[in-house]
Protein backbone atom coordinates (compact mmCIF):
# COMPACT_ATOMS: atom_id res chain seq x y z
CA UNK A 1 0.00 0.00 0.00
CA UNK A 2 2.83 2.22 0.90
CA UNK A 3 4.66 1.09 -2.09
CA UNK A 4 1.91 1.85 -4.17
CA UNK A 5 1.69 5.75 -2.96
CA UNK A 6 5.23 5.80 -3.40
CA UNK A 7 5.54 4.46 -7.01
CA UNK A 8 2.35 6.76 -7.90
CA UNK A 9 4.22 9.80 -6.30
CA UNK A 10 7.47 9.18 -8.20
CA UNK A 11 5.52 8.55 -11.29
CA UNK A 12 4.04 11.59 -11.26
CA UNK A 13 7.23 13.48 -10.11
CA UNK A 14 8.77 11.53 -12.70
CA UNK A 15 8.24 14.51 -15.86
CA UNK A 16 8.76 17.62 -13.05
CA UNK A 17 12.55 15.66 -12.47
CA UNK A 18 13.26 14.80 -16.41
CA UNK A 19 13.06 18.39 -17.20
CA UNK A 20 15.05 19.92 -13.87
CA UNK A 21 17.99 17.48 -15.14
CA UNK A 22 17.26 18.47 -18.74
CA UNK A 23 17.45 22.24 -17.79
CA UNK A 24 20.78 21.25 -16.18
CA UNK A 25 22.31 18.23 -18.87
CA UNK A 26 21.24 20.32 -22.01
CA UNK A 27 18.66 17.44 -23.04
CA UNK A 28 15.61 18.03 -24.09
CA UNK A 29 13.20 19.60 -21.26
CA UNK A 30 9.86 17.66 -22.32
CA UNK A 31 11.18 14.06 -21.87
CA UNK A 32 15.06 14.02 -21.68
CA UNK A 33 16.29 13.00 -24.84
CA UNK A 34 19.24 14.63 -26.83
CA UNK A 35 17.90 18.11 -28.17
CA UNK A 36 17.62 18.20 -31.92
CA UNK A 37 19.87 21.01 -33.82
CA UNK A 38 17.61 21.86 -36.93
CA UNK A 39 14.89 23.51 -35.23
CA UNK A 40 14.85 27.60 -34.82
CA UNK A 41 16.07 28.52 -31.97
CA UNK A 42 13.63 29.55 -29.47
CA UNK A 43 12.78 25.81 -29.36
CA UNK A 44 16.26 24.90 -29.27
CA UNK A 45 15.33 23.33 -25.57
CA UNK A 46 13.46 20.10 -27.46
CA UNK A 47 14.84 17.35 -29.19
CA UNK A 48 13.48 16.84 -32.66
CA UNK A 49 10.41 14.52 -31.86
CA UNK A 50 9.27 16.92 -29.64
CA UNK A 51 9.31 20.11 -31.94
CA UNK A 52 7.42 17.77 -34.05
CA UNK A 53 5.16 17.12 -32.19
CA UNK A 54 3.67 20.51 -31.91
CA UNK A 55 0.19 20.54 -33.54
CA UNK A 56 0.72 24.30 -34.92
CA UNK A 57 -2.69 25.81 -35.97
CA UNK A 58 -1.61 26.80 -40.04
CA UNK A 59 -5.33 27.50 -41.35
CA UNK A 60 -8.01 28.82 -39.09
CA UNK A 61 -11.39 28.32 -39.61
CA UNK A 62 -13.36 30.40 -37.65
CA UNK A 63 -12.14 34.16 -37.83
CA UNK A 64 -13.34 35.31 -34.88
CA UNK A 65 -11.39 32.83 -32.40
CA UNK A 66 -8.54 31.16 -34.46
CA UNK A 67 -10.13 27.99 -33.99
CA UNK A 68 -9.61 25.63 -36.59
CA UNK A 69 -12.30 23.77 -37.56
CA UNK A 70 -15.97 24.43 -37.19
CA UNK A 71 -17.15 26.53 -33.57
CA UNK A 72 -20.55 26.30 -32.94
CA UNK A 73 -19.45 28.65 -29.70
CA UNK A 74 -19.00 32.22 -31.70
CA UNK A 75 -22.36 31.65 -33.61
CA UNK A 76 -23.99 31.40 -30.25
CA UNK A 77 -22.32 34.08 -28.37
CA UNK A 78 -24.36 37.50 -28.57
CA UNK A 79 -22.53 39.98 -27.57
CA UNK A 80 -18.39 40.26 -28.20
CA UNK A 81 -15.91 42.41 -26.13
CA UNK A 82 -13.10 41.22 -28.09
CA UNK A 83 -12.25 41.61 -31.87
CA UNK A 84 -10.59 38.29 -32.77
CA UNK A 85 -8.50 35.48 -30.59
CA UNK A 86 -5.72 34.02 -32.09
CA UNK A 87 -3.89 30.51 -30.97
CA UNK A 88 -1.33 29.27 -32.14
CA UNK A 89 -1.25 25.70 -31.57
CA UNK A 90 -4.42 23.16 -30.94
CA UNK A 91 -4.93 22.14 -27.52
CA UNK A 92 -3.95 18.35 -27.72
CA UNK A 93 -2.68 15.72 -25.58
CA UNK A 94 0.91 17.60 -26.05
CA UNK A 95 0.37 20.31 -25.13
CA UNK A 96 -2.05 19.57 -22.38
CA UNK A 97 0.57 17.99 -20.74
CA UNK A 98 3.41 20.82 -21.55
CA UNK A 99 0.79 23.67 -20.11
CA UNK A 100 0.04 21.36 -16.93
CA UNK A 101 3.91 20.60 -16.32
CA UNK A 102 4.10 24.05 -16.17
CA UNK A 103 0.95 25.16 -14.46
CA UNK A 104 0.09 22.49 -12.03
CA UNK A 105 3.69 21.24 -11.62
CA UNK A 106 5.67 24.43 -11.25
CA UNK A 107 7.85 23.78 -13.92
CA UNK A 108 9.31 27.11 -15.01
CA UNK A 109 11.83 25.71 -17.63
CA UNK A 110 8.63 25.40 -20.22
CA UNK A 111 8.21 29.19 -19.81
CA UNK A 112 10.53 30.47 -22.44
CA UNK A 113 8.94 27.88 -24.61
CA UNK A 114 5.56 28.51 -24.05
CA UNK A 115 6.39 32.10 -23.95
CA UNK A 116 7.64 31.36 -27.40
CA UNK A 117 4.68 29.81 -28.98
CA UNK A 118 2.43 32.70 -27.74
CA UNK A 119 4.96 34.92 -29.62
CA UNK A 120 4.52 32.89 -32.73
CA UNK A 121 0.61 33.58 -32.32
CA UNK A 122 1.47 37.08 -31.88
CA UNK A 123 3.23 37.15 -34.84
CA UNK A 124 0.21 35.62 -36.49
CA UNK A 125 -2.34 37.68 -35.62
CA UNK A 126 -0.30 40.87 -36.77
CA UNK A 127 0.14 39.26 -39.90
CA UNK A 128 -3.61 38.86 -39.97
CA UNK A 129 -4.43 42.39 -39.09
CA UNK A 130 -1.43 43.99 -41.50
CA UNK A 131 -3.26 41.93 -44.32
CA UNK A 132 -7.31 42.66 -43.58
CA UNK A 133 -6.72 46.25 -42.18
CA UNK A 134 -3.51 49.26 -41.64
CA UNK A 135 -0.12 48.24 -42.76
CA UNK A 136 2.60 47.01 -40.52
CA UNK A 137 3.98 50.68 -39.58
CA UNK A 138 0.28 51.63 -37.81
CA UNK A 139 -0.59 48.92 -36.39
CA UNK A 140 0.19 48.96 -33.21
CA UNK A 141 -0.89 47.73 -29.35
CA UNK A 142 -1.12 49.61 -26.72
CA UNK A 143 -0.88 47.25 -23.77
CA UNK A 144 -0.77 43.89 -23.07
CA UNK A 145 -3.78 42.61 -20.26
CA UNK A 146 -3.18 39.29 -18.90
CA UNK A 147 -6.37 37.18 -17.87
CA UNK A 148 -6.18 37.19 -13.87
CA UNK A 149 -6.52 33.77 -12.17
CA UNK A 150 -8.21 33.76 -8.78
CA UNK A 151 -6.82 34.42 -5.32
CA UNK A 152 -7.67 30.85 -4.44
CA UNK A 153 -5.72 30.07 -7.84
CA UNK A 154 -2.87 32.11 -7.33
CA UNK A 155 -2.28 30.56 -3.48
CA UNK A 156 -2.39 27.16 -5.04
CA UNK A 157 -0.21 27.63 -7.72
CA UNK A 158 2.26 30.33 -7.03
CA UNK A 159 1.99 32.76 -9.92
CA UNK A 160 -0.36 33.42 -13.02
CA UNK A 161 0.61 31.45 -16.42
CA UNK A 162 -1.11 34.53 -18.71
CA UNK A 163 0.70 37.72 -16.40
CA UNK A 164 4.31 35.64 -16.62
CA UNK A 165 3.44 34.67 -20.75
CA UNK A 166 2.34 38.11 -21.13
CA UNK A 167 5.36 39.49 -19.44
CA UNK A 168 7.60 37.54 -21.83
CA UNK A 169 5.48 38.74 -25.11
CA UNK A 170 5.62 42.38 -23.21
CA UNK A 171 9.72 42.11 -22.65
CA UNK A 172 9.98 40.55 -26.71
CA UNK A 173 8.07 43.13 -28.63
CA UNK A 174 8.99 46.18 -25.89
CA UNK A 175 5.20 46.74 -25.04
CA UNK A 176 3.73 47.63 -21.52
CA UNK A 177 1.78 45.65 -19.63
CA UNK A 178 -1.19 46.19 -17.69
CA UNK A 179 -1.99 43.64 -14.65
CA UNK A 180 -5.38 45.81 -14.31
CA UNK A 181 -7.85 42.65 -14.24
CA UNK A 182 -9.02 41.10 -11.10
CA UNK A 183 -11.12 37.92 -10.57
CA UNK A 184 -14.40 39.44 -8.95
CA UNK A 185 -15.58 36.12 -7.42
CA UNK A 186 -14.14 32.59 -7.64
CA UNK A 187 -15.97 30.32 -10.42
CA UNK A 188 -14.34 26.77 -9.47
CA UNK A 189 -12.70 25.17 -11.90
CA UNK A 190 -13.62 25.76 -15.55
CA UNK A 191 -12.60 22.46 -16.50
CA UNK A 192 -14.93 20.59 -15.10
CA UNK A 193 -17.50 22.39 -16.96
CA UNK A 194 -19.89 22.35 -20.02
CA UNK A 195 -19.10 24.79 -22.32
CA UNK A 196 -22.76 26.06 -21.92
CA UNK A 197 -21.85 26.63 -18.31
CA UNK A 198 -19.08 27.98 -18.65
CA UNK A 199 -20.63 30.80 -21.26
CA UNK A 200 -23.07 31.56 -18.60
CA UNK A 201 -20.86 31.42 -15.28
CA UNK A 202 -18.57 33.87 -16.86
CA UNK A 203 -20.34 37.49 -16.89
CA UNK A 204 -19.12 39.98 -14.52
CA UNK A 205 -16.34 37.54 -13.44
CA UNK A 206 -13.73 40.21 -13.97
CA UNK A 207 -13.37 44.01 -13.01
CA UNK A 208 -11.06 46.58 -13.91
CA UNK A 209 -9.16 48.64 -12.14
CA UNK A 210 -10.33 52.42 -13.47
CA UNK A 211 -7.61 54.63 -11.24
CA UNK A 212 -4.31 52.55 -12.59
CA UNK A 213 -5.88 52.23 -16.29
CA UNK A 214 -6.34 56.20 -16.24
CA UNK A 215 -3.04 56.77 -14.64
CA UNK A 216 -1.43 54.25 -17.62
CA UNK A 217 -3.20 56.38 -20.25
CA UNK A 218 -1.51 59.20 -18.99
CA UNK A 219 1.89 57.34 -19.49
CA UNK A 220 0.64 56.53 -22.81
CA UNK A 221 -0.57 60.07 -23.63
CA UNK A 222 2.64 61.60 -23.15
CA UNK A 223 4.81 58.45 -24.60
CA UNK A 224 2.28 60.16 -27.55
CA UNK A 225 1.04 56.46 -27.85
CA UNK A 226 -2.51 56.35 -27.52
CA UNK A 227 -5.08 59.76 -27.03
CA UNK A 228 -3.49 61.25 -29.93
CA UNK A 229 -3.96 58.82 -31.93
CA UNK A 230 -7.68 58.82 -34.07
CA UNK A 231 -7.48 54.89 -34.04
CA UNK A 232 -7.72 55.48 -30.52
CA UNK A 233 -6.35 52.08 -27.95
CA UNK A 234 -5.70 48.77 -28.98
CA UNK A 235 -5.11 46.22 -26.02
CA UNK A 236 -3.87 42.48 -25.93
CA UNK A 237 -5.39 40.59 -23.61
CA UNK A 238 -2.93 37.42 -22.96
CA UNK A 239 -4.40 33.76 -21.56
CA UNK A 240 -2.64 30.45 -21.86
CA UNK A 241 -5.97 28.33 -23.23
CA UNK A 242 -8.67 29.93 -25.17
CA UNK A 243 -11.72 27.30 -25.14
CA UNK A 244 -15.41 28.92 -25.46
CA UNK A 245 -14.35 32.66 -25.33
CA UNK A 246 -16.26 33.59 -22.38
CA UNK A 247 -13.31 34.50 -20.65
CA UNK A 248 -11.94 36.52 -23.21
CA UNK A 249 -15.17 37.76 -23.63
CA UNK A 250 -15.68 38.47 -19.95
CA UNK A 251 -12.28 39.94 -19.31
CA UNK A 252 -12.50 42.31 -22.69
CA UNK A 253 -16.24 43.56 -21.47
CA UNK A 254 -14.57 43.91 -18.21
CA UNK A 255 -12.15 46.31 -19.66
CA UNK A 256 -14.53 48.26 -21.99
CA UNK A 257 -16.52 49.23 -19.25
CA UNK A 258 -13.34 50.61 -17.15
CA UNK A 259 -11.79 52.28 -20.54
CA UNK A 260 -15.42 53.98 -20.87
CA UNK A 261 -14.66 55.71 -17.12
CA UNK A 262 -11.12 56.24 -17.91
CA UNK A 263 -11.64 57.76 -20.86
CA UNK A 264 -14.79 58.22 -22.62
CA UNK A 265 -14.51 59.65 -25.98
CA UNK A 266 -11.43 56.86 -26.95
CA UNK A 267 -12.32 54.18 -29.09
CA UNK A 268 -11.20 51.06 -27.50
CA UNK A 269 -10.06 47.77 -29.49
CA UNK A 270 -9.66 44.69 -27.53
CA UNK A 271 -7.66 41.44 -29.30
CA UNK A 272 -7.51 38.53 -27.67
CA UNK A 273 -4.19 35.82 -27.96
CA UNK A 274 -3.93 32.68 -26.51
CA UNK A 275 -1.21 30.00 -26.70
CA UNK A 276 -3.60 27.29 -27.26
CA UNK A 277 -7.18 26.89 -28.56
CA UNK A 278 -9.00 24.05 -27.34
ZN1 LIG B 1 11.86 15.65 -26.20
ZN1 LIG C 1 -15.16 30.81 -33.24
Amino acid sequence: MVTDVILRTLRRMLPSITALLAKHTGDCIICGNRRGSKQPGQFSALCSPCYRAIPWISRVYCQVCGRPEHCPDCIRRQRSGFVINRSAVRYDATIREWLALYKYRGNEALEPLLGAILHIAYRGLRAQLTRNGPGAASLRFDAMVPVPVSELRLLERGFNQAERLAAHLAAAENLPLWDVLRRVRHSGKQSNKTRGARMRDTRHLFAADVSFMTSRLQQLRERGSAAADPAGCRLLLIDDIYTTGSTANACAEALLIAMKKAAPAMTVEIYCLTVARS
